[in-house]
C-alpha cells in the first residue's frame, strides 16, 4: 500500500465541472470520449475512470496494458486504445478493449486473429492521417480497406477518426480546416462503400474551443478535463483537478556560509531556517525549479526552493515563515501554479501533470 505523505489529490467535483463545461460546447447528442492515458494525465486512470464511467461514453487510451488497467478495475464503458500495437491483440480482444486500426500491417493482423476466433461484429476503430503525419491510413487506402471489410463480419467499424496537429493555434486555422474537410472527404467515401455508417470524431480539447461545428458524433477530451483550456482565460472557467500536497519532514537553522543540498547550491548569506519536503525529480518535479526558480506554498506563504532538486526531496527557504516539521506543503493546487511550474520548467502543462510518478499518493476526492 502506497502511504507515502506526498499526495495528489484528484479533485472529483472540478472534473465533473469540466466535463459540464465542454459538454454545454457540444449538441446534447454528441458522445464524449475522456481521455485517461498516461494514468489520467499523472494521476490514476482507474480512479478517475470509475468517476466518470457513468457520466461519458467512452475511454481512450494510449497503450494496451492502459486499457487492461482499466478492465481490472471493472470499467465497463468502451475503450479505445489509441496504439494498441500487435503483439497485444489477443489482449485486446481478451479484455474487450476497442483497438484503432491505423495501417495494414495491424489491421490485416487484427482481422487475422478475428478469423481464427472467430469474432463477430467486434469494434474496432479506423485512424486516418489528415496531416498530424503520426498514425494513420491515408485517404488513397480506403478501396482496399473498404474491399477487406466487405469480405468479412467478424469485426464492426465503430468509429472512423482523425486528429488535429494544431487545433490551440489559431495562426493554423487554414491548415485545421483543411484537415476538417479532408476527414469529412474520408468518412464520406467509407460511408458510401461500407454500406452502414459508423462514428465520426476529430476533435481534442482544443478543437472542441475552436472548431465545435467538427464535432462529428463524438469528441475526445484529455486537458480540458483536467482543467486547461486554450488560453488563461478559457482556463479560469475551469477547475483544478490535480492537486500535489506533502508535508515538512524536517527544519533546520544553517548559519551563514553554510550550504544546502548537491554540490553546496545554495550558499546562506544570512542565518536561515530550511524546511525539506518529501518530493523530488523522481516525483516529476524537474531539476529546473531548483535554486529559487519554483516555490511552494507553506502556510499561505511561497518558500522558494533551494539548491538542486533532489530525486527524492526538496529543501526550501523558510527563514520568514512561521511553520513546524509536519505542515502542509502545496506543491501545487491551481492551474496558475501548474502552469508556472511548467513554464519554469521550459515545458507544457501536458508534460508538468504527465510527470508526476506513480511513486505519489493519488486519491479522488468527490
Ligand atoms: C491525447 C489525445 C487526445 C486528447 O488531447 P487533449 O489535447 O488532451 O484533449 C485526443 N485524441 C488523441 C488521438 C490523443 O492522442
Amino acid at each position: 500500500m502506497n502511504n507515502h505523505v506526498t499526495v495528489l489529490e484528484i479533485d472529483g467535483n472540478a472534473l465533473e465541472h469540466n466535463l459540464n463545461y465542454f459538454k454545454k460546447k457540444l449538441n446534447p447528442e454528441t458522445k464524449i470520449l475522456a481521455v485517461v492515458k498516461a494514468f489520467g494525465y499523472g494521476s490514476d486512470s482507474v480512479k478517475i475512470a470509475a468517476f466518470l464511467q457513468d457520466k461519458v461514453d467512452y475511454f481512450a487510451v494510449a497503450y494496451t496494458h492502459e486499457g487492461i488497467a482499466l478492465r481490472e478495475a471493472d470499467i465497463k464503458t468502451p475503450i479505445l486504445v489509441l496504439h494498441p500495437q500487435i503483439q497485444n491483440l489477443q489482449s485486446i480482444v481478451n479484455y474487450r478493449l476497442e483497438p484503432n486500426l491505423y495501417n495494414f500491417k495491424i489491421f490485416e493482423a487484427f482481422l487475422k486473429l478475428s478469423d481464427e476466433a472467430p469474432l463477430m461484429n467486434y469494434p474496432i476503430h479506423l485512424k486516418f492521417n489528415t496531416g498530424l503525419n503520426r498514425l494513420g491510413f491515408w485517404h488513397t487506402d480506403i478501396p482496399k480497406i473498404i474491399t477487406t471489410l466487405k469480405e468479412t463480419n467478424h469485426v464492426k467499424v465503430a468509429s472512423i477518426f482523425s486528429h488535429l496537429a494544431a487545433s490551440e493555434d489559431l495562426e493554423e486555422q487554414d491548415f485545421t480546416i483543411n484537415q476538417i474537410n479532408n476527414f469529412a472527404y474520408i468518412a464520406q467515401q467509407v460511408y458510401k462503400h461500407l454500406g452502414y455508417e459508423p462514428m465520426l470524431h476529430i476533435l481534442n480539447t482544443s478543437g472542441i474551443v475552436n472548431y465545435a461545428k467538427a464535432q462529428f458524433d463524438m469528441v475526445r477530451v484529455g486537458i480540458g478535463l483536467y482543467g486547461f483550456g486554450n488560453d488563461d482565460k478559457e482556463t479560469a472557467l475551469l477547475k483544478n483537478t490535480h492537486n500535489l500536497t506533502s508535508i515538512i519532514s524536517q527544519i533546520h537553522i544553517i548559519k551563514p556560509g553554510e550550504t544546502v543540498g548537491y554540490n553546496r547550491a545554495f550558499v546562506a548569506k544570512r542565518q536561515s531556517k530550511t524546511a525539506t519536503i518529501p518530493v523530488g525529480h523522481a516525483d516529476g518535479l524537474s531539476r529546473r525549479l531548483g535554486n529559487k526558480k519554483g516555490y511552494v506554498l507553506i502556510n499561505n506563504q511561497k518558500a522558494k526552493i533551494i539548491g538542486n532538486v533532489c530525486m527524492d526531496m526538496i529543501m526550501v527557504d523558510v527563514t520568514k515563515i512561521e511553520c513546524n516539521e509536519g505542515d502542509q506543503v502545496i506543491i501545487f493546487n491551481t492551474q496558475d501554479m501548474l502552469k508556472n511550474i511548467a513554464d519554469i520548467s521550459e515545458t507544457i502543462v501536458y508534460e508538468t501533470l504527465t510527470a508526476i510518478s506513480q511513486r505519489v499518493k493519488k486519491m479522488l476526492k468527490k
